[in-house]
């Protein structure tokens, strides 16, 4: 995907609940930059920033969801479960 293209999916598109225009290659499900907006989804739930969304969420919910994600998009999302979960463990233990 073209970089000039990453603001958009930066603003609307979520971690947890996908890329709002459907695409694989998704730079933000992808981590190949950062989010950059709360989705509707994810507000309505309480969160309000980007660094709630990562910390808030505990191991077990976050591995859901991403395996979640695995299998609807098909996507390789190993490596990004991996940092997170690294990321979580690190904020837990440390
Ligand atoms: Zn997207
Ligand atoms: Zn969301």
């Amino acid at each position: 995907m073209d970089k000039s293209k990453y603001g958009v999916h930066e603003r609307h598109c979520c971690v947890r609940h996908g890329c709002k225009y459907g695409d694989k290659d998704c730079p933000v499900i992808n981590e190949l930059t950062k989010q950059d907006n709360i989705c509707e989804e994810c507000s309505d739930e309480g969160i309000k920033t980007v660094d709630e969304l990562v910390t808030k969420k505990d191991i077990e919910t976050l591995r859901n969801i991403l395996e979640h994600y695995q299998e609807m998009t098909g996507l390789n999302v190993k490596n990004l479960s991996h940092k997170i979960i690294k990321t979580l463990e690190g904020s837990y233990y440390y």
